[in-house]
């Protein structure tokens, strides 16, 4: 799987190294004076990817809603209501909420640790 990247922290770190802010030479945020220049052109050629932040929420117990059935939930992210059959995981019955929250953050963490 890719990794996603900001473009202006990337452009940002090169310039840092490369003393830019120290040249005399800089002109529109870079230069063509060293190859600092021609890797921030480069980057800025780059096609953006179509990804957006993850939304990470929790499941939030409603213990005054559960009845003989059901346990219920609402989402810390939108605030609805959702509801598992007693003796089942909500984060593994449901890991993201319908507005798209990422509700299962043991996963998210295990996947850093590995890294
Ligand atoms: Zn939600």
């Amino acid at each position: 799987m890719d990794d996603f990247i900001s473009r202006a922290a990337a452009i940002k770190e090169i310039m840092e190294d490369a003393g830019c802010d120290f040249c005399g030479l800089k002109i529109a945020g870079c230069c063509l004076s060293c190859s600092a220049g021609k890797k921030i052109i480069r980057i800025r050629q780059m096609p953006a990817a179509d990804v957006r932040p993850v939304v990470r929420g929790q499941w939030e117990p409603c213990p005054i809603l559960d009845d003989a059935r059901d346990k219920f939930y609402k989402c810390s992210v939108c605030r609805v209501v959702t509801s598992v059959p007693h003796g089942q995981n909500i984060i593994e019955r449901k890991p993201f909420c319908n507005c798209g929250a990422n509700m299962n953050q043991r996963e998210e963490r295990k996947k850093e640790c590995a890294e």
